[in-house]
């Protein structure tokens, strides 16, 4: 029988005396209290993330990337206030650290909380398009005559009450920077207050790493918790004062008593919650800015779900459009999570990794945008396309034509997408088509029913059982040149890169049905025979390494080893263990040359395996299987290996080789792998 709870003693929180950490649960109750209406939307809201939640934290991390358009408004009255460029490109540093885990302090999480850390995959810029279409910095300073306000007042969000106004709140994310007299750090905005609240407030002092600011608040920490709240996020502790029966409506942090201040050893445990006691390192806590280090997957999964519903107007925001280069309306869609539009896209990331299109074996694609894997006979697979404006004023038309081919890294144009490629199966077709018609600075989405075929038909494929490419072209102008800025050739990956109006993706989430084994098809879909080198990345900006986590393995056919033989093809950080089976020893690893004829295909059968001695957690880990012709990269293939949540924590059975419920056999060399 567990003893109940000792009477807690409550130490004199030195730096609650000093400082008032944040003011949002403070506003929250006003609000509750005086307004009905408020009262009813946070219901509402509370209810619609419990939803979301329910139908999707199980299939894990999202797989794309969300960029906010932030305006960071300085309301200065003494110089000191008006704090520097510098000071505010160091707080976005630690931001954009924080929501992705790449805080240098990630390794201070305690081992116990590793496998609930989350990459929330959400990154933040200075908008560079203001509200009126002009070029911004996204940086506004207001002199003001106020001195200072106290934690209830409101002025600094508004011109009348001595601070600037919003920017629209529902495209950018609006950060006031300002005095607090009564030692206030920061105040966020929940999802349903008053639009003329909605962003973030926070102290000049506990804003970026650059003086002025004070310790313990000087690492800008402050920013990355009122954020958090600002995506619907909770205090830890449930804000119970130390009752035990609040909740942060998250299922994977520990409950927890009270906020903390100074951060104690680990564990500190409170409501029964030993033996790992409080997470009191987490971004949610009152912690001390140098004692927290994480995020969730839960609090990740919340996010999500209001990034999807309330705040889902953010990911169509055109903040991050610089509007100098428009003339007129310009329809595009987005190749990369950084790309602004540009022609060509000076993105350094791969052009086959779209956000704008997107899969979904359902019609929830508005409600959820990550991408699934087309599952060949479900009752309803749709495609989603996102159509953005980049013009000032006036709206666009234009036709969108969507195509599929079967996941290859090599890819030309307009074959196989043409539907002319059929041998040894058909490798890619149209469709569909539909007008489009999007207003300057917005956006569309459009459905496309499709039944993707049937992965039967790919034996030949070996294990490929549905992985498929998409490409979407806006058409703007007759036939030929169809309105592209630069006319298409058989190029493909130059096409997307050239034309805003093509976008392509390749990703192939390694799931768990049928276990962690995916393909790829790699050749030549050209007329002429061609060189091609393979090469395997690890995408930059991720957190982890699928190395760090596991293995990954590859096989292919005896008919593919001959020809490698016969062209001499060289294997570079590849361990050949026979003739048909390689180890891919780590990122970098290559194979080439390989010569193929015109339209010869080849399939790498891809295995995943996790590390039986590393400890697991809610990842995802991402690899790049790129093809190149000479040193240009044709193309490229995206395996996403999630690791699902689980709040009991790691799953990983040593003895009988048990991960996320597919068991695992002793494979090829020490590896563990899924053969057969
Ligand atoms: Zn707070």
């Amino acid at each position: 029988m567990a003893r109940p709870p000792r009477k807690r003693s409550v130490p004199v929180k030195r730096d609650e005396t000093q400082r008032y950490r944040c003011g949002t649960m403070e506003e929250h109750r006003r609000l509750i209290r005086l307004d009905p209406e408020y009262r009813w939307r946070r219901r509402q809201i509370e209810q619609e993330t419990r939803e979301w939640i329910r139908l999707y934290a199980d299939e894990g991390l999202r797989t794309g990337l969300i960029r906010i358009p932030v305006v960071v408004h300085v309301i200065w009255n003494t110089a000191a206030q008006n704090i520097s460029d510098a000071k505010i490109q160091s707080q976005l540093d630690v931001i954009n650290a924080d929501f992705r885990r790449l805080n240098a302090d990630a390794t201070s999480t305690p081992a116990a909380f590793t496998g609930v850390a989350a990459d929330a995959r959400i990154e933040f810029a200075l908008a560079v398009r203001d509200p009126n279409c002009a070029a911004t910095t996204g940086i506004t300073r207001t002199q003001t005559t106020v001195s200072g306000w106290t934690r209830t007042q409101t002025g600094m969000l508004s011109a009348a009450g001595g601070g600037h106004d919003p920017w629209d709140v529902t495209k950018y994310l609006n950060i006031w920077v300002c005095n607090y007299t009564d030692g206030l750090l920061g105040k966020g905005s929940f999802p349903g207050m008053p639009a003329a609240e909605q962003g973030v407030r926070c102290h000049y002092r506990a804003f970026g790493t650059i003086a002025p600011v004070d310790t313990p608040y000087h690492l800008g920490r402050t920013l990355t918790h009122e954020i958090g709240h600002y995506l619907n996020l909770l205090h830890i502790w449930g804000d119970d004062n130390g009752l035990c029966t609040g909740s942060d409506e998250v299922d994977d942090t520990p409950n927890q008593a009270d906020k903390t201040f100074t951060p104690p050893a680990f564990p500190h445990v409170s409501c029964m919650n030993g033996p790992n006691g409080d997470m009191f390192m987490n971004f949610m806590d009152y912690t001390d800015d140098a004692g927290m280090n994480l995020f969730t997957a839960g609090q990740s999964a919340r996010m999500d779900g209001i990034l999807h519903t309330v705040r889902a107007s953010l990911l169509a925001s055109d903040g991050l459009v610089p509007p100098a280069a428009v003339t007129g309306s310009d329809l595009w869609s987005k190749d990369v999570s950084d790309d602004v539009g540009a022609e060509p896209d000076a993105s350094a990331q791969p052009m086959y990794i779209s956000d704008d299109i997107w899969v979904r074996n359902g019609t929830d694609g508005i409600a959820n945008q990550d991408h699934q894997n087309p599952e060949y006979g479900s009752p309803a697979t749709n495609v989603y396309v996102r159509v953005r404006n980049r013009g000032c004023t006036g709206s666009a038309s234009g036709t969108v034509r969507l195509y599929w081919a079967k996941a290859s890294t090599g890819l030309s144009w307009p074959a196989p997408w043409d539907g002319s490629v059929t041998s040894p199966a058909l490798m890619g077709s149209a469709i569909g088509s539909q007008p489009v018609s999007v207003s300057a600075g917005d956006d569309e989405i459009l459905e496309f029913p499709w039944s993707p075929p049937n992965p039967a038909d790919y034996a030949s494929f070996g294990a490929d059982a549905g992985h498929f490419c998409l490409l979407s072209r806006i058409e703007t102008g007759p036939a030929p040149g169809f309105g592209m800025t630069v006319a298409e050739t058989s190029d493909l990956y130059a096409n997307v890169q050239n034309n805003n109006n093509i976008v392509w993706k390749n990703i192939t989430v390694v799931g768990e049905e049928g276990g962690r084994v995916s393909a790829a098809i790699i050749g030549n879909f050209g007329d002429k025979p061609q060189k091609a080198q393979l090469v395997f990345v690890t995408p930059k900006g991720e957190p982890y390494s699928i190395f760090d986590w596991g293995q990954v393995w590859f096989e292919i056919t005896r008919e593919t080893a001959q020809a490698w033989k016969k062209s001499d093809t060289k294997l570079h950080r590849v361990k050949r263990f026979d003739d048909t089976t390689y180890r891919v020893l780590g990122p970098g690893a290559s194979i080439g040359p390989i010569t193929f004829g015109a339209r010869k295909f080849g399939v790498l059968r891809l295995r995943f395996a996790p590390s039986a001695t590393k400890r697991l957690g809610v990842r995802i880990f991402t690899l790049d299987l790129q093809q190149f012709a000479g040193d240009r990269l044709i193309g490229g293939q995206r395996f996403v290996v999630k690791t699902k949540p689980d709040p009991r924590g790691v799953h990983l059975d040593l003895s009988t080789m048990v991960f996320d419920g597919v068991t695992w056999t002793k494979g090829p060399g020490k590896g563990p792998c899924r053969c057969g």
